[in-house]
């Protein structure tokens, strides 16, 4: 790293601080682990790393604030006003550090790495621009097994517009990657195949795994199935799953997910491409 690099990374990172936390999509302790993480894929993977998880943080960022009286009225808004905290930065974030991290260590390996690295960041957008598009449609979800009718909110639950909210942010990813993506050690095509498919594998495995895993509960007060141990401001009853799988272990195992698909994919079609 020499020294107009150094000035680089601290003022992009600072400003992108500053944005995160004036918009209100990060806490405090957020910012400064999310700043953390960008530090370090910066000096991992580059700007093109530094780039994707930015964008991600900032369009999903947004699109939970989007609607959010309606989400809040159907009891299924994320807490605070949409603010996230550092346990949810690091549920989103550290499956990407640790591939960032790889990167460095195996350059024999940097290709598929890069493309884990991306399945990481497109599996956890698409995951929480599936739940927050999701929330905007009328009627209510179907879970993703056996499509029985839930109630908004309910881990497991699905919509065809939560899928077009993945889509979108499978979208949103690529075209950022191509546009901005200099150098691109990926072609266009693989690209694609890389960010949709973790995009719609990372969507499915956190549905799943929200479906017989997580532990959902049910609020005393308003009656609605909830990931959330507190509900309308008091505890909610335990009615499945395991308390230890919470939304932030499923973000993990979602990301993860994502991570395991770009890394096979970019390793099965990079050379012969
Ligand atoms: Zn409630």
């Amino acid at each position: 790293m020499n020294f107009i690099q150094a000035i680089e990374i601290v003022t992009v990172l600072t400003i992108l601080m500053i944005i995160s936390y004036r918009l209100r999509i990060l806490d405090a302790q957020g910012t400064i682990l999310a700043a953390a993480i960008g530090g370090t894929v910066y000096l991992t993977v580059g700007r093109i790393g530094v780039v994707l998880i930015t964008a991600f943080v900032v369009v999903a960022g947004l699109f939970t604030k989007t609607g959010y009286d309606r989400k809040s009225m159907i009891g299924a808004a994320e807490p605070r006003k949409g603010l996230r905290g550092w346990r949810n930065v690091m549920g989103n974030g550290i499956v990407a550090a640790a591939a960032a991290i790889m990167y460095a260590l195996f350059p024999e390996y940097s290709e598929a790495i890069f493309g884990g690295y991306v399945g990481a960041i497109a599996a956890v957008f698409a995951d929480t621009m599936a739940t927050e598009v999701g929330l905007l449609h009328k009627g209510d979800p179907r879970l993703i097994i056996g499509f029985k009718k839930v109630s908004p909110g309910t881990p497991g639950g699905v919509t065809l517009l939560g899928y077009g909210g993945a889509l979108g942010a499978a979208l949103i990813l690529t075209v950022t990657w191509l546009l901005l993506g200099e150098p691109n050690p990926l072609n266009p095509v693989l690209a694609v195949l890389v960010v949709s498919s973790s995009a719609l594998v990372g969507t499915s495995v956190d549905s799943v795994i929200g479906q017989y895993f997580q532990g959902v509960y049910r609020c005393e007060t308003c009656g609605k199935h909830t990931e959330l141990e507190t509900h309308c401001g008091r505890p909610a009853k335990p009615i499945r799953g395991f308390r230890i799988v919470n939304n932030h272990v499923v973000n993990i195992l979602c990301s993860l997910s994502g991570a395991l698909v770009g890394a096979a994919l970019t390793l099965l079609f990079h050379s012969t491409a």
